[in-house]
């Protein structure tokens, strides 16, 4: 099998797997018990948090696990507006965020918070003069995606701190999953930010939000009060624990990675840009996501054929796969639903070959070519 969708997912790296099916046979107690076994397993978890702290560069932050992004996003987002109420309405965000942002955000707006959306460039980067417009001394929080998730846009984060730089009442949020052990990132712009384990090769159902030690946030579910209050029930310390592992293996080589990725996606890029049945929808900066789309024919059936041929690619992100039939993504930056309707992601890992993208090539040129001539019998 060729696997190109780690974007929507990654395969686990065996050496994470070992330390977790470590911790999960040896460090059972509860981590809140006072009995020596929970207070062992609660001295672990502090430490792995510290580490995880220090892999990140970071000082100052709290750490909450969860379940993911998605959940991450949700606390946060709800969290932040209902704890800082007289502290402005406005909320910036994006139309490229993934749905656990933009769902969350929809569900504030009215009385809760004014959503406001800025402006995309033609390449899918927003557009960081339409920021300096509409921010002012009534917004709460600038949240916006370090990497996309569908096109791969790698958004400057620097360039927006600097921006907010001049309201220091604003928050900064962002949604780090499709970034982080990828692209190199000053954690310490961010007062928060939130990402999965599985897309770095960790535990499926693991991720954190992390965020700077004097925010607050209102809870959304009541319970034990465990994570400062902010994420109540039994603690998942196996998990929580191999994620600093995770993340510190990720971000190992995270400049080599990128230079030895950009020759791996080159025949792809290059072949997508000479291709009349193509039109590229990534902008070539990020080797991790290529995206394009089908001129004529239909990205469903191609993306299939592949998956027959052992090859798996995406044609929607997973998460809206289910719900909608076109990229909101890609028809909010280009405005072309048919390219929107007929987009193809390939997702690379680290660890993808040059062997297996040229064999990806190769596969989708012949489909093509076949495909094409069942539509001209
Ligand atoms: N944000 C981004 C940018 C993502 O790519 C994803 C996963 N597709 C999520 C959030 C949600 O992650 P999870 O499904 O692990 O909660």
């Amino acid at each position: 099998m060729i696997y190109l969708d780690n974007a929507s997912t990654t395969q686990i790296n065996e050496t994470i797997l070992d330390a977790f099916l470590k911790l999960l046979k040896k460090y059972y107690a509860n981590e809140s018990s006072s009995h020596a076994s929970g207070i062992e397993v609660s001295n672990l978890a502090q430490l792995a948090k510290e580490k995880l702290l220090e892999v990140l560069k970071i000082k100052d932050y709290k750490v909450l696990y969860t379940s993911g992004a998605t959940e991450a996003n949700n606390i946060f987002l709800k969290g932040i507006i209902k704890a800082y109420p007289n502290r402005g309405k406005k909320i910036i965000t994006s139309k490229l965020e993934h749905p656990s942002v933009l769902r969350s955000l929809e569900s504030l707006a009215g009385e809760e918070g004014e959503i406001v959306y800025v402006n995309l460039q033609k390449d899918g980067q927003i557009d960081y003069e339409h920021l300096k417009t509409i921010i002012d001394d009534n917004t709460l929080l600038v949240c916006l995606m370090a990497v996309n998730n569908e096109v791969g846009t790698i958004t400057d984060i620097k360039k927006i701190h600097s921006i907010i730089a001049s309201y220091p009442k604003v928050f900064f949020f962002s949604d780090v999953t499709q970034a982080i052990g990828k692209v190199d990132i000053d954690y310490n712009l961010l007062d928060g930010f939130s990402f999965s384990a599985h897309k770095i090769h960790g535990i499926k159902g693991s991720g954190a939000l992390i965020i700077k030690k004097n925010l607050i946030l209102q809870p959304l579910i009541d319970g034990g009060l465990q994570q400062y209050g902010l994420h109540s029930g039994t603690i998942n310390s196996p998990s929580n624990i191999v994620l600093t592992k995770t993340v510190r293996l990720a971000c190992e080589n995270i400049e080599t990675n990128l230079i030895n990725l950009r020759k791996v996606v080159k025949p792809l890029i290059d072949y997508v840009s000479t291709n009349p049945l193509m039109v590229l929808n990534s902008d070539k900066i990020n080797p991790y996501i290529v995206n394009f789309s089908l001129t004529q024919h239909k990205a469903s059936i191609i993306v299939q054929s592949l998956a027959n041929s052992d090859i798996m690619v995406s044609s929607l992100s997973a998460c809206s796969a289910k719900t909608d039939d076109y990229s909101y993504v890609i028809n909010n930056i280009y405005g072309d639903l048919h390219r929107a309707s007929n987009a193809v992601r390939v997702s690379l890992s680290k660890d993808t070959t040059i062997d297996e993208i040229k064999h990806f090539i190769q596969a989708i040129d012949k489909i093509l070519k076949e495909t094409r001539k069942t539509n001209e019998q």
